[in-house]
């Protein structure tokens, strides 16, 4: 039997969408394959507000994240951490053999203008990398407000991962001056893990352009060269681009405004669904991520014993990760989950424990 997942990633599919991935192959150096490329990627610059370049990248979300540091850290890397995620990414950013400091913020705690501020006035950085949905931790920094931050620092090069948020809210690429915002499609988009999209301002193609030692298979100027043509240095995930069109199509029916919308719904209802229990919630008030709840485990009830139960009856649920596991567990509400899922899963978890009605 299938579990349903309410992990935060990956999550469940649309069966439209693995339909789409059963689609009969075409060559990548195909006339078929530009064309599926060019409408994929004009279709993700309307969802991320960017006239720039937009890439495919065939590889989870670390393969660009590496990438991304590869290409585009000369001297000296700021790597803003405030979860599991960000600190492997400073590890990544090491062993790449780049210089790099970590600014760490306690779990729970976003990353803060403040912070990017004093660390970036050193002068000491020509790059920075944060994440802006902490998966680990169920924590959203403030994007805009570090954006604005940003601008101060023109040189710096702005690497944000929105793995976990792209498409749940409104992330204006180009109006935030980010310079690479990268993300694995298996969270927030709701695809088959395989795919990582990426942007690259004409600033990150110049700094790529001189840097030593960035590699062939994300080298971004390799994926600006391809993307005149509409396509990519090497052969793509075709059968996942087949349900990245068939997505764009659904986000676009639903529309985004209405996307956005739904993913504050289920946020608010799910926090309160948690909280009324008695939990509480693990981010810090007004940081709480929109595309999953991470609680506290208060009642000091036994996760282990849930999950176990949760998944004989069917449901994948998520005890915690990292060093919090155990003490926290965490409620996907991401892609294209609505109101009813959750509704099957809190009744699941009433019915394995009555107490939590
Ligand atoms: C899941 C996740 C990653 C890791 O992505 P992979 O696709 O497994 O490489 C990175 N960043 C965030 C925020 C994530 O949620």
């Amino acid at each position: 039997m299938y579990k349903k997942l309410f992990i935060p990633g990956p999550v469940p599919v649309h069966p439209d969408i693995l339909a789409a991935m059963a689609t009969p192959m075409i060559g990548h150096r195909m006339k078929e394959y530009a064309e599926l490329h060019g409408r994929i990627t004009s279709g993700l610059k309307k969802v991320l507000f960017t006239q720039g370049k937009v890439f495919l990248a065939t590889s989870s979300a670390f393969g660009v994240m590496e990438g991304a540091i590869r290409n585009l850290v000369g001297t000296r890397c700021a790597n803003f951490c405030n979860g599991a995620f960000s600190d492997k990414w400073h590890d990544v950013t090491l062993r790449c053999g780049k210089q790099a400091d970590a600014f760490r913020f306690e779990w729970g705690r976003p990353v803060t203008p403040e912070a990017v501020e004093q660390a970036l006035s050193t002068g000491k950085y020509d790059s920075m990398t944060m994440i802006h949905n902490e998966t680990s931790t169920g924590v959203m920094s403030p994007l805009p407000e570090i954006a604005a931050v940003m601008r101060k620092f023109p040189d710096v090069m702005f690497i944000v991962d929105t793995v976990s948020s792209m498409s749940a809210l409104k992330v204006p690429v180009d109006e935030l001056g980010i310079d690479s915002c990268i993300f694995g499609v298996q969270k927030a988009f709701a695809l088959p893990p395989g795919l990582t999209v990426f942007t690259a301002s004409e600033k990150a193609l110049r700094r790529a352009a001189g840097m030593e030692g960035r590699g062939y298979y994300f080298d971004f100027t390799e994926f600006a060269a391809n993307d005149a043509k509409d396509n990519t240095p090497s052969t793509p995930c075709i059968s996942l681009i087949y349900a990245m069109d068939r997505q764009l199509e659904r986000m676009f029916a639903e529309g985004l405004e209405a996307r956005w919308a739904r993913h504050r719904d289920l946020a608010d209802f799910v926090r309160g669904w948690v909280t009324s229990r008695g939990f509480e919630l693990f981010p810090e008030p007004g940081s709480c991520s929109l595309t999953l709840t991470c609680a506290r485990n208060s009642r000091g009830i036994d996760l282990a014993a849930l999950k176990k139960r949760l998944g004989e009856v069917g449901f994948a649920f998520d005890d915690g990760y990292g060093k919090i596991k155990g003490q926290t567990f965490r409620i996907a509400h991401m892609g294209d989950m609505i109101r009813a899922d959750l509704d099957e899963l809190f009744a699941a978890m009433i019915a394995i424990m009555p107490e939590l009605a």
